[in-house]
């Protein structure tokens, strides 16, 4: 464990020259290949573990993607340590371009019915481009701006510690940046940030509610007359609710600055987010009938889920992907369990309906 976490902190320090990335990316892969070489930091329950992940057929990896199978590997790793062995890992890997008729797929990676988990090379290869689209709509939406320094900023109501790192990050961001330091970028803190905006644009009422519940927040805002009863703000439109939001920390800028937006109120996603959605897919997969997948599966459920207003908030509270259908909210909701995070009854008594694995 600590081995290998030690190889993935590797990571933290900006490497510019690729080659040297692919050589630490070796080292942990050389760890993971080859558990009975290493006699010291191993114990048996790893090298099962390990033996686990090795096992499973991979297909398809180029070179330039071997940092991120070894991404993979770590989160099945770090899956199995959590659930104690008890997780369910993928059938094969295939790494390829994900088509669905013939058209691309947006996605890192899916997984099919029979727990193939799909890695999409499209996804990789247009990595730079899937960033500058998210850069844009936070942009045309005036959820991040530039200064005068051309230093982006990101919105004052939507500042925590976990999206300053965003902030930081999206400053440093460089194009020469290896490929693991881009998708940590985008499918970690960019990702974060998604999942703020989306719950503060079309539900911030949970936000709202989630920051008058939080330490001194409530007292603060009282002591500058910002503060609204819930009832009172519950009675307000969605955009009056979104004016407030913005009030409380553009008003009086030295109170928003005390006001704590808890950074769970959304799904926090890690460097492991991303997988470990995808093996939740592979851990539901096994306790659903075929009937309930298909039915799931179906147009009729779709728009349901889409289209109920109840849904839609509770899957505010996670992150908009969870709002496209039942399976990637429990997919989402399950990163989120492996991870510690803890949910809102809302949420977990829809996952248990859905029949979320257990964690
Ligand atoms: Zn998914």
């Amino acid at each position: 464990m600590v081995r290998i976490d030690s190889i993935l902190n590797v990571g933290k320090t900006v490497v510019k020259n690729v080659s040297s990335v692919t050589q630490n990316s070796n080292i942990s892969n050389t760890i993971l290949h080859s558990a009975q070489n290493v006699s010291q930091g191993i114990s048996r329950t790893n090298k099962t573990y390990l033996d686990r992940i090795n096992r499973i057929s991979v297909k398809g990896v180029k070179q330039e993607e071997q940092p991120i199978l070894d991404m993979l590997k770590n989160s099945m790793y770090d899956l199995l340590g959590k659930t104690k062995g008890k997780a369910e890992l993928p059938k094969e890997i295939r790494f390829e371009y994900c088509r669905n008729g013939g058209i691309r797929k947006q996605g890192v990676a899916n997984v099919t019915r029979d727990n193939v988990l799909h890695v999409n090379r499209d996804y990789f290869e247009n990595i730079d481009n899937n960033i500058q689209e998210n850069l844009k709509t936070f942009m045309n939406l005036g959820l991040i701006t530039k200064d005068k320094n051309g230093k982006y900023k990101i919105a004052d109501f939507l500042r925590n510690t976990k999206s300053e790192i965003f902030e930081k990050r999206l400053n440093e961001y460089n194009i020469g940046w290896p490929i693991d330091y881009k998708f940590k970028f985008h499918r970690t803190s960019m990702n974060y940030y998604a999942n703020l905006t989306n719950q503060a644009r079309k539900h911030p009422m949970i936000m709202l509610e989630n920051i008058m519940k939080t330490g001194e927040n409530a007292n603060i805002l009282k002591s500058c007359g910002m503060y609204k009863p819930r009832a009172e703000v519950a009675k307000m439109t969605t955009q009056e609710q979104y004016k407030y939001l913005q009030d409380i920390f553009q008003k009086y800028p030295d109170v928003g600055k005390r006001v704590v937006i808890p950074e769970n109120t959304a799904l926090i996603t890690t460097p492991n987010y991303v997988f470990h959605h995808e093996l939740g897919h592979i851990n539901h997969n096994k306790l659903i009938s075929d009937d309930i997948y298909r039915k799931f599966s179906s147009q009729q459920k779709l728009l349901e889920w889409q289209n109920n207003e109840k849904i839609q908030e509770v899957c505010s509270r996670i992150s908009g992907y969870s709002g496209k259908d039942p399976f990637e909210f429990v997919a989402e909701v399950y990163s989120g369990l492996v991870n510690g995070q803890t949910f809102h009854p809302d949420v977990l008594s829809l996952y248990k309906a859905l029949k979320g694995p257990v964690v």
